[in-house]
Parts: structure tokens; sequence; C-alpha cells
């Protein structure tokens, strides 16, 4: 177990953790020092022999009295990503131990939670059994945020087709906005601009609380650096006010932040330093 919030068990559900992207890659307006400025953040995040940026992919199980709430589903297996020929046709059991080690099997899990309709962030939604794309969780409900969506499915993507569609077809699916809640103690913050309708999640049990960032930020680098671009980001400024207001929100509550991309073990808690923030693990 990663964490406890009040009587909600916290379990990382890892899936990859392996060198991504040239950090000048993901971040372009970085300026050219940013491998050595996100290296004096978080030390041994770039990875030596290739340069590349270490990212975790993983989910966060969050085991509440009364339900089970799987937060993203990572990359998957058998995925068509030809783009990243690591996360490719897959066949990896990582992502299925970590879950049966939280003590739970796909049965199990009554809500999957996708921040966002990304490709390492609803790989799981489905699986391959006999050359049909099936949801991974029989009994669950998946919560996407409405104007992902809609989005996704304007663009018609392999992503799209292999990982949302066959769920939408089974009839699991609920659309879902900013500000939902999920049972007593589970809600979404909008942090929209990574994508259309990105929500972070919040935890909160009396006084105490947790976020997962999803992708409103994917480096602790970015506490010191709010402004900085992100490759991936659909509308980059528009993720830098909403990465700032996340923030701004966590550092004044001082609440545990659980970062989706952040070097394991990807737990700690924002302060205010100055203009910007700083982490603290
Ligand atoms: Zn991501």
């Amino acid at each position: 177990m990663l964490c406890k919030i009040g009587d909600v068990e916290v379990w990382r559900i890892l899936d990859i953790h392996g060198p991504f992207l040239l950090p000048e890659q993901l971040y372009p307006t970085a300026g050219p020092d940013v491998a050595a400025i996100i290296e004096s953040h978080a030390p041994g995040s770039v990875c030596p022999a290739s340069g590349k940026l270490i990212l975790p992919i993983q989910g966060f199980l969050l085991k509440t009295p009364t339900h089970n709430i799987l937060v993203d589903s990572c990359v998957g297996n058998d995925k068509t990503i030809p783009g990243n020929p690591a996360w490719h046709q897959r066949s990896d059991t990582r992502f299925v131990s970590s879950l049966v080690a939280a003590g739970v099997n796909f049965g199990d899990i009554d809500y999957v939670l996708c921040t966002h309709l990304h490709t390492d962030h609803v790989g799981w939604n489905t699986q391959l059994v006999d050359g049909r794309w099936v949801p991974t969780f029989p009994n669950a409900r998946y919560l996407m945020p409405t104007a992902d969506e809609a989005f996704q499915r304007a663009q018609g993507t392999e992503m799209y087709n292999e990982s949302v569609l066959p769920v939408v077809e089974a009839g699991q699916t609920e659309l879902v906005q900013a500000g939902h809640e999920l049972g007593d103690h589970v809600s979404l913050i909008p942090t929209p601009g990574h994508t259309p309708g990105h929500v972070s999640v919040m935890v909160n049990i009396g006084h105490c609380e947790a976020v997962i960032t999803g992708d409103a930020l994917h480096s602790t680098a970015q506490c010191w650096h709010p402004d900085w671009h992100f490759k991936f980001d659909v509308d980059p400024e528009m993720a830098v006010t909403s990465r700032i207001q996340l923030l701004e929100r966590v550092s004044e509550s001082g609440c545990i932040v659980l970062g989706s991309h952040f070097s394991l073990p990807s737990i700690g808690r924002v302060s205010a330093n100055g203009a910007t923030f700083q982490w603290h693990e």
C-alpha cells in the first residue's frame, strides 16, 4: 500500500517504468538545460544511457470501505501503438500482478476513472479475448470526461477504437465532468489543457486529503517551472493555467500529492516557493 487517506487505501498499480523521450522533446519551451534542471529536482529521473526521461506509467487503486476505484488504466497489452515500440502490442504481466498484490481481481473493480483519454491512461480498459476487444473489468462503470470522449470519437483513433469504443458499446461508460462526485470521498477537479476534459482526482476524508494529478503535471520539476509547455498538451497555455491553479490548491492545503508520471515513489507534498512552488517527498 502506498498510503492511507482516512480509511481509503491507495495502491500503486504500475504498468511500465522506463525511458520515454528526451526532456527537450517533452518540454520544448524549457530551454537547453532542461535535462539538468529536471535531474537537479528529481535525481535519477534522466536515464544516463539514453538521456531520456524515465517515466512511470501507473494507475492508482483507491480501496474505499465500499468500492474499488481504479484511477487510470495505463498502456495495456496488445494495443496498436506503432509510434512507440515499447508500448506496441505488449504482453506484460506487471499491471495484473500489481492488482493481485493489492488484493483485487478484474471482477472486483467497481469504477475505472480515466483522468483523460490518452493511450497511457486507458489501455487496460479493454483486453483482447478471442480476437475481440472486451472490457477488462466486467463489473465496473467506466467514468470518462465528456469532452475527451467527444474529441477522441471525432478523431477515430486506434486508441478510441480499441480502448474506449468497446466499453461504450458494452454500456459500461459514464460520461462525467469536473465537479463530479464518486461516493462521499472522491471528486473530480477541472484541469483542462492537456486534453479538453482533463480532470485531476481529489480524495477527501475529514482533514485528510490527497490529489492525483493525472497529466496536469508530468514531472516534479514543473512545481518550480509550471510554465513549461509539454509536448502532448492539446492547449499548452490552458494547461499552464490549470497547472498553476492545481499547484495553488495543493500548496494551500498541504495535502498529499500523487503524481501520475512523477519519479517513483511519486508521492509527496507541494509548498509555495517565491513566485512558484516546490516539491517535498
Ligand atoms: Zn500520461
